[in-house]
């Protein structure tokens, strides 16, 4: 059985000893637009490719605006302080994650918050949110406290993993209601859609990651994705040591940070750009394929949820126990074909198994089964 799903895995990736899970993929202006930078000696932080990446991002995702920066994880990090989370804070998110979502608040002074995912997206699920809230919260001058701990919980933040969006219409209902601030963890979920709108421009700051394993890279990198013009200045402000435009005078007005993206990251990410419908369409390709084999054979495959198109960035499936689990695990990676299982839950690493938790059946039976396995685009 596993040995099947072997070849059929290495027919799709053909002339490879060895399939990664997901390889970056250089095949258009990527050498031209580095070579410019290189000629014109603008390659650090200020330079014409940070300008029209991100402008042409702002239009590709219909942000009003978009900000760059040095990688995922800090553009979250900057998401929640431009959104207002100081420390002492909570912000609700899912412990179905990559860590960087978590680290990024902990910068911030938060605590995370964990509430369950649904089965059909992988993500924050708003009915788990909306109980949770209902149990154990209480507005009070339209902020939000958690009852127990008496800390206002100032944001929530999904994650559309694997790139399949979250239930998004519900989700920014529910944050309205009860004055949360929203934040999309959208590092996975470039050229992602919800009911034909871009994951990552639904809540007042929406965050992408450019890092090698992603859709399209620049090497290291992320982006914030904002609706709001003047906190989008704001945080390109901030996120570039706070100087004010002077033609000589060192003058800060903030704290500010250096998280800018270098012109060179920035290149790349152009000529990635380029490229990306058709990675979208290749990765879509590869998802169907996958899942008319893995119908034929009786196993489950993760599926975009209803009224969304999913990027597919990692393609993922779900075993039937933990054991069958790590079986797979153990003969894929020893058969030359990389796979991996998800995460393992927040609320179970040292630094945040003190965070308060709602339900989390959805996130157990999850963690035990799902194994994403090769989604690189294929030439
Ligand atoms: C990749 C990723 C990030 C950001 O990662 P960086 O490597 O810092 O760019 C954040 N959240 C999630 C869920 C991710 O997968």
């Amino acid at each position: 059985m596993y040995s099947e799903i072997v070849n059929t895995i290495k027919g799709l990736f053909p002339k490879q000893d060895f399939v990664p899970l997901h390889a970056p993929c250089f095949v258009g202006n990527e050498k031209k637009y580095l070579n410019e930078c290189i000629d014109s000696t603008f390659v650090s932080s200020v330079g014409k490719f940070v300008d029209r990446f991100e402008n042409e991002m702002a239009a590709y995702t219909g942000a009003k605006k978009a900000v760059v920066c040095v990688n995922g994880t800090n553009a979250i990090q900057m998401a929640l302080m431009m959104v207002g989370v100081e420390r002492g804070d909570e912000v609700l998110t899912q412990p179905l994650t990559f860590i960087a979502t978590c680290n990024a608040l902990s910068y911030c002074g938060a605590y995370p918050v964990f509430i369950d995912v649904d089965r059909d997206t992988l993500g924050l699920s708003p009915v788990k949110l909306e109980e949770w809230i209902l149990e154990h919260a209480e507005l009070r001058d339209e902020t939000l406290y958690n009852k127990r701990t008496g800390r206002r919980i100032k944001a929530c933040v999904p994650m559309h993993t694997f790139g399949h969006p979250v239930h998004l219409n519900k989700l920014v209902e529910v944050c309205r209601r009860y004055h949360l601030k929203l934040v999309e963890d959208a590092a996975e979920s470039i050229g992602s859609f919800y009911h034909g709108q871009h994951t990552g421009t639904f809540g007042e700051v929406g965050v992408l990651s450019f890092n090698g394993n992603k859709t399209i890279t620049t090497g290291g990198g992320g982006m914030l994705l904002f609706q709001d013009e003047e906190l989008a200045r704001l945080c390109k402000h901030i996120s570039t040591q706070a100087k004010v435009p002077h033609p000589w005078e060192f003058v800060h007005d903030h704290i500010g940070y250096n998280y800018r993206m270098p012109n060179i990251n920035a290149a790349l990410g152009c000529a990635q750009l380029e490229t990306l419908p058709a990675f979208l369409e290749k990765k879509r390709e590869l998802a169907a394929i996958y899942k008319n084999y893995f119908d034929s054979v009786g196993m489950e495959f993760m599926s975009e949820p209803e009224g969304c198109r999913s990027n597919y960035w990692l393609n993922a499936i779900i075993l039937k126990d933990k054991e069958e689990r790590d079986s797979f695990l153990e003969y894929t990676n020893s058969h030359g074909v990389m796979t991996r299982p998800i995460w393992q839950l927040m609320n179970r690493l040292p630094m945040f198994e003190q965070a308060e938790c709602g339900d989390l059946s959805n996130c157990t039976y999850l963690a035990d089964r799902i194994v994403n396995i090769p989604s690189s685009v294929r030439l």
